[in-house]
């Protein structure tokens, strides 16, 4: 039996040990923190609960796809769709709800924003057909061989090349088919969803709006950490084992061929290794000596986050789980946190609220908030400074725009920067997706599943191929496991 270790017990680091296992493989995976989940995490303060990292759930099929390998009844992983998953807010006043049925969604956008409902349902059918064609290509493919590219998807998905708008970027395509810039700023907004920038990633992107407008957004019953304590359990089930606190420390290979991996408290022997700590750190950290392939690894970042978690003491009659309240210059936004890499002057700001559905996870009268804004990687800045500055402002906006005092409504409160997510998910510089999407060649420099030079070393998460957020990163394990089994046969 082929002895298999995975490092890190994120939800890619999951997802390839319950298929490594269901291969037949001896699996076996470190974690360094106390649980699985990486960032997918919960956080609790007093009586308020917190998803601490993800909070938009989409693609629940890739997560049904496991349970159907482990021969297991999905129906027991309970979560519904939400009927009005986004509620946005702009600076001059305007509100809008966003529907997951169509005709309401459009007819909203119609009556709030003057938008051609035609149009806006052309775009999404478009959005819907691009991504059918390109997922079987680029997010359920290896890009690694040629033999994969020569296939009948990629013959299909060449045929709507047009479509693409490869020369165009994300905010250049939107401009051009909506008029009301607010119209534009909520679909450019999608590029935030791997962390990129809409003025520079690549029209194509566009298709991004598909997963939430169209398949709808979800919500676990048990908040988003539901999602990786089930797949832990799912693993524990196929016989994978879980050495928890214990970091990798060394991945370590002879006549380059995996042998095993060093921790503080052991050397293990192991026919083939599955990383799924940040690529750039794998390199860094565990493989010192290797030699490291720098165009990928120098692309640019993608942007991290800061995340205000707040119990708060009162409830909103006009928030709904997942809100945006827009900043109304978006263009500089991003300048400042890719170009500048700085924190934006004026922010958009997205607020997270579970217990609008899963009331258990405030006290009574109460919600708890997780209150997010986009800023860049960690290159030396000033966080403390950040932090007030950031705190300051999103207090100023959000108690304007919801007509109360919030600074006095808040009971809790938790703070996580990139630093924070660089020290505690080893997230190279606190980037949450690996490199950006910022130019159309971004998906040929991602790292692929499998390493070139050392055999038996493969790649999982949100930082290689296809990319970021959690369907990605469950792809990602697909096919680095796919990948093992043809390599190996
Ligand atoms: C604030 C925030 C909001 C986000 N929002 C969304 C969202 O709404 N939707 C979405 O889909 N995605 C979102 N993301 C991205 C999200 O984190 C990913 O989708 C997914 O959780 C990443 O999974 P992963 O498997 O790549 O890695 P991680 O979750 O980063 O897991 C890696 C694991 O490896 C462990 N590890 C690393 N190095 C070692 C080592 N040397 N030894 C042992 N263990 C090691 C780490 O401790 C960690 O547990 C968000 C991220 C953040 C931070």
């Amino acid at each position: 039996m082929e002895k298999v270790a995975v490092v890190g017990a994120g939800i890619g680091g999951l997802a390839a040990a319950i298929r490594l296992a269901k291969a037949g493989a001896d699996v076996t995976v470190f974690e360094a923190n106390s649980s699985a989940g990486g960032k997918i995490n919960n956080l609790q303060l007093g009586e308020f609960r917190f998803d601490m990292g993800p909070s938009v759930f989409t693609a629940p099929q890739y997560i049904q796809e496991l349970y159907e390998l482990c021969n297991e009844d999905f129906s027991s992983f309970s979560y519904k769709k939400l009927d009005v998953p986004f509620h946005y807010f702009f600076e001059d006043g305007t509100k809008m709800k966003m529907y997951s049925d169509r005709e309401k969604l459009l007819n909203e956008f119609e009556t709030v924003l003057g938008e051609n409902p035609k149009k806006l349902d052309k775009y999404l059918t478009k959005a819907e057909k691009n991504y059918n064609y390109i997922t079987p290509l680029f997010i359920e493919t290896s890009l690694q061989t040629v033999s994969e590219w020569m296939n009948i998807k990629l013959i299909k998905a060449l045929t709507r090349l047009p479509h693409y708008k490869l020369n165009a970027t994300m905010d250049e395509e939107n401009k051009k088919t909506f008029s009301n810039p607010k119209t534009r700023q909520i679909f450019n907004r999608f590029a935030t969803y791997n962390g990129s920038d809409p003025y520079k990633a690549p029209a194509m992107l566009n298709m991004i709006a598909h997963l939430e407008l169209t398949d709808g957004v979800f919500l676990p019953e048990n908040g988003m950490v539901q999602i990786t304590q089930e797949l832990y359990k799912l693993a524990l089930k196929q016989g994978v084992a879980f050495h928890f606190n214990e970091k990798v420390d060394e991945i370590y290979t002879l006549d380059e061929k995996v042998k095993g991996l060093r921790t503080k408290k052991n050397i293990y022997d192991f026919d083939a290794v599955f990383s799924n700590m940040d690529v750039g750190f794998t390199y860094e950290k565990l493989l010192p000596t290797s030699p490291k392939p720098e165009k990928i690894l120098t692309q640019e970042k993608s942007s991290s986050a800061m995340v205000f978690y707040w119990g708060v003491n009162a409830q909103f009659e006009e928030l709904a789980v997942h809100n945006m309240f827009f900043s109304d210059d978006y263009p500089a936004e991003f300048k400042s946190i890719f170009d500048t890499k700085t924190l934006p002057d004026a922010p958009s700001i997205y607020v997270h609220i579970t217990s609008k559905e899963k009331q258990e996870d405030a006290p009574q009268g109460k919600e708890n908030w997780f209150v997010m804004i986009n800023v860049p990687i960690n290159t030396g800045q000033n966080w403390e400074e950040y932090r007030e500055k950031a705190r300051s402002y999103i207090l100023e906006k959000l108690s304007k725009s919801l007509h109360v005092d919030l600074s006095k409504k808040i009971e809790e409160e938790f703070v996580m920067d990139p630093v924070y997510i660089e020290h505690t998910y080893f997230g190279k510089a606190g980037s949450i997706y690996g490199n950006a999407s910022n130019n159309k060649f971004a998906a040929f420099y991602r790292h692929p599943n499998a390493s070139k030079t050392i055999k038996g070393l493969y790649f999982v998460g949100v930082t290689v191929h296809p990319g970021g957020g959690i369907p990605l990163a469950l792809n990602s394990a697909k096919i680095a496991v796919e990948t093992w089994r043809k390599l190996r046969s």
